[in-house]
C-alpha cells in the first residue's frame, strides 16, 4: 500500500495549527498570562437573532412528518429554492444575472476551494498569489500539481497582476485578500479575465471577504467583468458576514458558458458534488436564507460596523507607532511590516511573550510574506483596545 506521494511536499503541519500549537505551549508555561489572540481569523459575534429564528423554525418543521425533509433537492444540487432566490436577488443587486443551477450550495469555501481542485488535471499549473490563504497551495500539492507565483509586494500594492509568458492553467485569486487585505479594483480584476480569456486559464475566484469592501470601484464579484462567465468561477461564504464559521455556508457559481477541455465545468462540478457530497442541512441553508431578509441584512451591517471599528482602532494605533500596513478598510485584516526588520516568527515569538497579544507571522502565508503580520479585526472590541495598548507600550519609541 502506498499513500500518496504529494503528502511530503507540505509542510508539517497547516500554518493555523502551528500558532494554536505555539500559542497553547506558551499559555502552559504561563498560566498567569492573560493572552489576547488577534491571529486566526474567526468571527466572535453571535448569530443574528432572525438568522437564529428561522433554523429554530426548521428545526421544529422537521419535527413534523408533514414538513420533514431528507436530502435536499436534486435539482439544484442539494440547494434549497429559498436560498438559491435570496442568493440570485444578491447578485442581481451587483447588476449579475446567474441561473438558480449555476449556483452550488456548499458547506462553507473551504472546502470547494480544495474540492474544485478535482475537476482539473495534475498536468494543469497552478498560480497562485504569495502571500495568500494556504489552502490553494497545499490542496494543489496533494494534487501533484506544480504551483507557480504571483509574487504581492508593497511595490504593486499587494495585487499582482497578470505576467504574458507565465504558463498558468489554475489561476486562484483572493480579493479582498487573506491576509494582505488587499482588493482588486473591477478594471484590474478586467485585466485578470481578459488574461484568462486570452490565454485559456480558469480563474478561481474567493470572494469570501466581499462584504467588507466600501471602495465603489473595487469588485464585490469577479462578475462584475465583462466575459468572466466564461472563465471564472466564484466561491463566497457567509461565515464572515453572518458568522457562520461554525454553522457552515457557503456556495459556488460555477457558469454554464464555462468551458475548459471541451467539458462544461458546470456540468462536471455538478457530477462531482453528486458523487461526493449530500449537501448542507435544510436548518443551515433556512438560517442562510433568512440572513438576506430585511433583519438578516441589518444584522450583517451591523456585525461589519463592528469589525470595522476594531480595524480602526488598530489602524489608528499603527499610524501612531509609524509602522507601515495596508488592509483595514476594504478587508477585516491589516497587514503589517514587522519593526525593525524581524522575521515573522520572530515577532510572533516577541508580541506573545512581551505582549501577550496573538498575531498571525507572515511568512506562514508565502515566502513574500516574510516580514509581515497581520491582525485581525475579528476580535471583541475590549480585547482589541487592549490588544492595541499592550502593543503601543512595546513598540512605542523613545
Ligand atoms: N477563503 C478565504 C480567503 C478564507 O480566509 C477563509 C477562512 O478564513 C475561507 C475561504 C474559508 O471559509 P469557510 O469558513 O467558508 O470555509
Amino acid at each position: 500500500m502506498q499513500i500518496n506521494p504529494n503528502f511530503s511536499r507540505l509542510k508539517e503541519s497547516y500554518l493555523f495549527s502551528q500558532v494554536r500549537e505555539r500559542t497553547a505551549a506558551y499559555q502552559k508555561a504561563h498560566p498567569e498570562a492573560r493572552l489576547i489572540t488577534l491571529s486566526i481569523g474567526d468571527v466572535t459575534l453571535p448569530l443574528g437573532a432572525s438568522v437564529v429564528a428561522a433554523m429554530h423554525g426548521a428545526a421544529d418543521e422537521m419535527a413534523k412528518r408533514e414538513t420533514f425533509k431528507g436530502y435536499g433537492p436534486d435539482r439544484y444540487c442539494y440547494g434549497y429554492e429559498s436560498l438559491l432566490n435570496a442568493l440570485q436577488a444578491r447578485y442581481a443587486r451587483l447588476g449579475v444575472s446567474l441561473k438558480k443551477e449555476e449556483i452550488f450550495v456548499s458547506d462553507g469555501a473551504k472546502s470547494d476551494c480544495g474540492n474544485l481542485s478535482d475537476l482539473f488535471s495534475a498536468e494543469n499549473i497552478a498560480l497562485i498569489p504569495d502571500p495568500v490563504y494556504p489552502a490553494y497551495y497545499d490542496a494543489n500539492v496533494m494534487a501533484g500539481r506544480k504551483v507557480v507565483f504571483a509574487r504581492a509586494s508593497a511595490e504593486n500594492g499587494f495585487l499582482p497582476m497578470p505576467q504574458e509568458g507565465v504558463r498558468a492553467d489554475l489561476v486562484y485569486l483572493c480579493s479582498p485578500n487573506n491576509p494582505t487585505g488587499a482588493a482588486y479594483s473591477k478594471a484590474q480584476l478586467q485585466e485578470w479575465v481578459d488574461y484568462a480569456n486570452r490565454t485559456g486559464a480558469l480563474i478561481l475566484y474567493d470572494a469570501a471577504y466581499e462584504a467588507f469592501v466600501r471602495d465603489k470601484e473595487l469588485a464585490r464579484s469577479v462578475y462584475q467583468t465583462e466575459g468572466a462567465k466564461e472563465c471564472a468561477i466564484e466561491i463566497c461564504s457567509f461565515s464572515k458576514t453572518a458568522g457562520f464559521t461554525g454553522v457552515r455556508c457557503g456556495y459556488t457559481v460555477v457558469p454554464e458558458a464555462l468551458v475548459r477541455g471541451g467539458a462544461r465545468l458546470n456540468r462536471l462540478w455538478k457530477r462531482r458534488q453528486n458523487t461526493k457530497f449530500n449537501g448542507v442541512s435544510y436548518i443551515t441553508q433556512t438560517g442562510a436564507a433568512a440572513a438576506f431578509s430585511e433583519e438578516g441584512e441589518r444584522d450583517i451591517a451591523e456585525r461589519l460596523t463592528y469589525y470595522r471599528e476594531n480595524a480602526d482602532m488598530i489602524s489608528d494605533c499603527l499610524r501612531r507607532l509609524g509602522i507601515p500596513f495596508t488592509g483595514g478598510k476594504n478587508s477585516p485584516y491589516l497587514w503589517v511590516r514587522c519593526p525593525e526588520g524581524e522575521s515573522s516568527w520572530d515577532f510572533f515569538e516577541r508580541m506573545l511573550s512581551k505582549a501577550n497579544v496573538v498575531v498571525m507571522p507572515g511568512s506562514g502565508f508565502g515566502e513574500s510574506g516574510e516580514g509581515y503580520f497581520r491582525i485581525t479585526a475579528f476580535g471583541r472590541h475590549g480585547d482589541t483596545r487592549e490588544a492595541c495598548e499592550r502593543m503601543e507600550k512595546l513598540l512605542k519609541k523613545g
